[in-house]
Parts: C-alpha cells; sequence; structure tokens
C-alpha cells in the first residue's frame, strides 16, 4: 500500500515536522500559500492557546528541502466568493511562484477551506495543476474518477486511523492530512512519531510521493 500524507498552510511548527519525517525517511507534501509569506515569520493566529506563525519568505525552500511542494493559492481566500479573474491569480499565480522559489513543479492542489466550484475547478485544471485535494475524508477507490476531488482518507488525528489503514489495504493508498500546529504537547508528537515508526514496520507500506500517483 502506498502511503501518502501532506500538511497545510505553511507554519513554524513545520520544522520540528520536517526533521521528524526525514529521521523515519517519510515522504510528504506541504501546501503553502506564498502571498503569506513575508520576510520574517508572521501572518499568525492562535491555536488552542498556542502563537502559529507563518515561515518566513526566506526560509522555505531549506525547511522544505527533499519534500513536494503543493499549491494552496496564494492567499488561501474563500475561491467561490470571489470573480473569475481572481480565482485564476489565485491559483495560477499561487502555483508560478511556488514554481519560481521552490525550482521545482508543482503538481498539486488543496482548495483552502475546501470549498471549491467548477470555475475553481477549471482554473486549477488550466493552470497545470494534475490533482487537487478536495473536501471530507474518505476510503475512496484509487485512481478517484476525478484527480481534482482526490479525497485523503483521513485526519492524522482521526480516532478511526488504523482502522483505515487497514481498511485501504484492498485499495492500495492511504493518504492523511494534517496541520503540523495541531500537536500542541510533547505528547502528541510522540504519538505522531509512533505513527511513523508502525507505518515503516508494516512490511505493505511504502512511502510514496502524491504527484508520482497522477504522472503516466
Ligand atoms: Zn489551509
Amino acid at each position: 500500500m502506498k502511503i501518502l500524507q501532506c500538511w497545510d498552510d505553511g507554519v513554524t511548527s513545520d520544522i520540528r515536522l520536517c526533521e521528524l519525517l526525514r529521521q523515519h525517511g517519510a515522504k510528504a507534501s506541504f501546501n503553502l500559500n506564498l502571498g503569506l509569506h513575508s520576510l520574517q515569520r508572521g501572518n499568525g493566529w492562535n491555536h488552542e492557546g498556542h502563537d502559529v506563525l507563518r515561515l518566513a519568505r526566506t526560509e522555505l525552500t531549506s525547511v522544505y528541502t527533499g519534500f513536494t511542494i503543493a499549491n494552496h493559492t496564494l492567499t488561501h481566500p474563500y475561491l467561490t466568493e470571489l470573480d473569475e479573474q481572481t480565482i485564476e491569480h489565485e491559483v495560477s499565480d499561487g502555483r508560478k511562484q511556488l514554481q519560481d522559489v521552490f525550482n521545482q513543479p508543482v503538481y498539486g492542489f488543496v482548495h483552502p477551506f475546501g470549498r471549491y466550484d467548477n470555475r475553481v475547478l477549471d482554473a486549477v485544471l488550466k493552470s497545470g495543476h494534475l490533482y487537487a485535494r478536495a473536501e471530507g475524508n474518505a476510503v475512496q477507490n484509487f485512481p478517484p474518477d476525478d484527480p481534482l476531488e482526490f479525497r485523503s482518507t483521513c485526519h492524522f488525528l482521526s480516532p478511526h486511523f488504523w482502522q483505515l489503514y487497514e481498511q485501504s489495504k484492498e485499495i492500495g493508498v492511504f493518504y492523511f492530512w494534517g496541520h503540523s500546529f495541531e500537536m500542541i504537547n510533547e505528547h502528541m508528537w510522540h504519538q505522531f512519531e509512533q505513527t511513523l515508526i508502525r507505518i515503516n514496520e508494516d512490511a505493505d507500506a511504502e512511502w510514496a510521493d502524491i504527484p508520482e500517483l497522477f504522472m503516466n
């Protein structure tokens, strides 16, 4: 079974996450909004009493070295509330700017807040993405009927994580997602490390890069 994971929003706790993933040889994709990264860390918010900060623009390439980058639009808007021209700008320039900064092709898109309509799907396809993560979690057949509505299997904190993991073996793909800022204490980081270890110990599992699955 191929194991896929992706993490949203480009926050400072991704530094710790990336180190952990490297340590355990796990592949991952990070979904970024390039327009929200300034010269300094910032544009933050509070999550359960903890300050969350976006990484500084200048540290992005070093933090994410070796990982896949996907487009999460320029500024994380509610795309369905925008006019077509602005949708296109958010989607297409988001991809272009990420490709320039990371010097790698960007094939994936993640709908901000999971919201989209046909205008958004058009813009995503037209600007060169091969797949998009859609709202909601599901044990979905692979390949999905529409690669622009590719659903994750579950959130990394799902209480059904291992049940869904085993269930996904028939399909051959297990895909989890999350935000590193959701790990708000040492226990949660430890738990996640145990998850990586357990996956690595499973002879049926191998980490995969998401774009690989959509290229042929
Ligand atoms: Zn997001």
